[in-house]
């Protein structure tokens, strides 16, 4: 991506969360719940949308854009940022690469008028062992019957339609019998929202389907070919969701070296000490260097470079990792007022531990990275 095409669109996101967000960002995370007119004029940007092509009326971005949008919104609103990229990522994604023209045409065009999406894989039983998940879809006629649980659903209060995996075939067969379902939002799905440590506002809620009829075209991809489908998704996932820990970092860094500039200490200002120098200085190496990961797993998944599961990976546990160590540095270095609610570093220490769990632990990116070295991961197909 020319870097020019880039500095645009991080100026006009950047413009969008000083003069949107910001005034409401402390207010979100307090009430654990985004406005309405917030949500609309999000949606109004296509940020909710932002890998649906334009020929369904997207902004189509590519992941290198999309990554700095959601940096650019995590910067201010790390609830907003990964409802963006779940929606306009990990939403948007699975449906413009596995499903029916048809299904494209209502759902990816759904997004596009400012509609919302949210993905539903975990549930109470399994997280990391996702194979094991227990939600049913039953044949009946034409239809799909969907029943299950599903919890820690990013973006559920406010989505029209969920994506939803569920079991069509025999518990034995583990991912190979789980499928991949369009569910809209109706009286059969019941939305308990969670009172989460971080991200909140973001609507992490546990999800409940029942008896849930669904047209056997919301089917995206093949019958029992959804978990495939799910792991593609999160390789995306993991680099979009990374990018909100980047957008954390750089808040966390910025607030941390504005402060030490002010602050006094035995006659001068803190970052005239060098032991807080020395703070200040291994921030900004981590914070560029997480920066470099995740564009370069966001440029080889535009590139469709087969290496791209371990590039994501690798990102995502740089975020995770390098991201709790600098904003614990970045409240170290504002003492007890970093410890405070008056501080925003407060909040970026909550919602930063995220990235640790969210779209597969820091265990399973370790997994991946391993398996990939060995060659026991294939590139996906899309
Ligand atoms: C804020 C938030 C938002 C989320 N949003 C979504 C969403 O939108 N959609 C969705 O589907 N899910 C979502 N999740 C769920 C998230 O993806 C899971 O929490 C995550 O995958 C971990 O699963 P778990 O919580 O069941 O932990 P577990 O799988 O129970 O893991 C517990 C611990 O055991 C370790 N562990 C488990 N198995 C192994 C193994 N085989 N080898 C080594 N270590 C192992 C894990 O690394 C972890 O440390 C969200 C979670 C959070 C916190």
């Amino acid at each position: 991506m020319a870097s020019s095409d880039a500095e645009i669109i991080r100026s006009s996101v950047r413009e969008f969360a000083e003069s949107v967000l910001r005034p409401v960002a402390r207010r979100i995370d307090a009430e654990n719940s985004v406005p309405e007119d917030i949500i609309r004029k999000t949606a109004e940007m296509g940020y909710f949308s932002m890998r649906v092509p334009e020929e369904y009326g997207g902004p189509g971005l590519s992941v290198q854009e999309s990554v700095i949008v959601v940096e650019e919104l995590a910067r201010v609103s790390s609830a907003v940022a990964i409802m963006a990229a779940v929606s306009g990522s990990m939403v948007a994604t699975p449906l413009l690469y596995y499903a029916s023209d048809d299904l494209k045409e209502k759902y990816l065009k759904k997004l596009a008028e400012g509609g919302i999406g949210a993905f539903a894989l975990t549930e109470p039983c399994c997280g990391t062992d996702a194979a094991s998940i227990t939600t049913r879809a039953v044949k009946d006629g034409d239809e799909f019957v969907i029943n299950g649980r599903k919890t820690f659903i990013t973006n559920s209060p406010y989505a029209d339609f969920f994506l939803v995996a569920a079991r069509t075939g025999k518990p034995e067969d583990r991912h190979r019998g789980i499928s991949l379902f369009v569910v809209e939002k109706s009286s059969c799905v019941e939305v308990s929202k969670l009172d989460m440590m971080g991200y909140r506002g973001s609507g992490t809620s546990e999800v409940l389907f029942n008896d849930c009829r669904v047209p056997e075209e919301n089917l995206v991809g093949g019958l029992n070919e959804g978990f495939k489908i799910v792991m593609d998704a999160l390789n995306e996932g993991r680099v979009v969701t990374a990018a909100t820990g980047l957008g954390i970092m750089q808040a966390a860094f910025e607030e941390a070296f504005e402060y030490s500039k002010q602050r006094q200490s035995m006659g001068k200002p803190i970052i005239e000490h060098q032991m807080v120098q020395a703070i200040i200085a291994d921030m900004k190496t981590l914070l560029e260097a997480t920066r470099l990961l995740v564009y370069t797993a966001a440029a080889k998944i535009d590139e469709k470079e087969p290496d791209y599961p371990l590039w994501s990976s690798m990102a995502k546990l740089a975020a995770a990792r390098w991201g709790v160590d600098l904003v614990r540095m970045a409240m170290q270095v504002l003492g007890g007022f970093g410890y405070s609610k008056e501080s925003t570093v407060e909040r970026l220490y909550r919602d930063i531990k995220m990235i640790e769990i969210g779209d597969g632990t820091n265990q399973v990116q370790q997994m991946v990275i391993v398996k990939s070295l060995l060659g026991k991961i294939k590139p996906p197909r899309r």
